[in-house]
């Protein structure tokens, strides 16, 4: 306890909730913690990815303890593995045919495309189908020469999601981790509406939620709050020299 009381302080973080779990120290803390998967831990090994950065080590415990995530850190501050790992964990297996059970949004791109290869990097020798929602993709869900439901999990910005939804070529009914990137893009005039169609479509009751973002407007914060159960809010403040 004094330990985590000591990292917060350390590192700028603060957390608000109920029944948080302790940071962890190091990745190996998550064998004993959360029997992780040992394909994934020398995924992480492989990619040089020795030590959990802050936002990681708050996030990570939070996550596989099942709670709904809405966590501000800095630009660069490796908020895309902070979500990844508890996703790669969480979904263990490939489920023939079972439907998406990962679904991560970002608004560009260029964003999806990183998020894909870090996914791909963790998944490596792993049971485990990844999508990215590209142009091609979407085309050849459209034709029916893929079916949707194949993918574990998949990245996509809102829009290319949403035209493939409402045709009924991608269903979300049995998406259980959804996270959202760079949210306050995401929940900005111009991708809401969008957005919230892909929230709407995810109607599984057990859907459990993550948000993250540099800056949480208190707009974003709020809906956040309104399609989220008891979140745990993370802020991870800039490190002083
Ligand atoms: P953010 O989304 O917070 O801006 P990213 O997730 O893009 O940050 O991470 C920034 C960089 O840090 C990336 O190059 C990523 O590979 C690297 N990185 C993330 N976590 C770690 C880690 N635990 N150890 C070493 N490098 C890391
Ligand atoms: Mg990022």
């Amino acid at each position: 306890e004094s330990d985590a009381k000591a990292f917060r302080k350390a590192f700028k973080v603060q957390v608000v909730g109920n029944d948080i779990p302790f940071p962890i120290g190091s990745f190996e803390d998550l064998i004993t913690r959360f029997q992780l998967d040992k394909k994934l831990l020398s995924n992480l090994a492989d990619a040089k990815f020795t030590e959990p950065t802050p936002i990681q080590c708050e996030s990570i415990p939070s996550t596989l303890h099942g709670h709904d995530i809405i966590a501000c850190a800095p630009t660069g501050s490796g908020k895309t593995l902070a979500f990844l790992i508890p996703l790669v964990q969480k979904l263990g297996q490939n489920q023939k045919n079972f439907g998406i059970r990962g679904l991560i949004l970002s608004p560009t791109k260029e964003l999806a495309t990183q998020i894909h290869n870090e996914l791909l990097k963790l998944t490596k020798g792993k049971n485990l189908i990844i999508g990215l929602l590209s142009k091609s993709l979407s085309g050849k869900l459209r034709s029916d020469l893929i079916k949707g439901n194949k993918y574990d999990v998949m990245v996509s910005t809102p829009l290319r999601l949403i035209e493939v939804v409402r045709m009924g070529k991608i269903d979300l009914r049995e998406v259980k981790h959804l996270v959202l990137d760079e949210a306050d893009k995401l929940f900005a005039p111009e991708f809401l509406e969008q957005t919230d169609d892909v929230l709407h479509n995810c109607s599984n009751p057990k859907l459990q939620m993550s948000i993250y973002s540099a800056t949480i407007p208190e707009e974003v914060e709020e809906l956040a709050h309104s399609v989220m159960k008891e979140p745990i809010r993370i802020n991870i403040g800039r490190k002083e020299a």
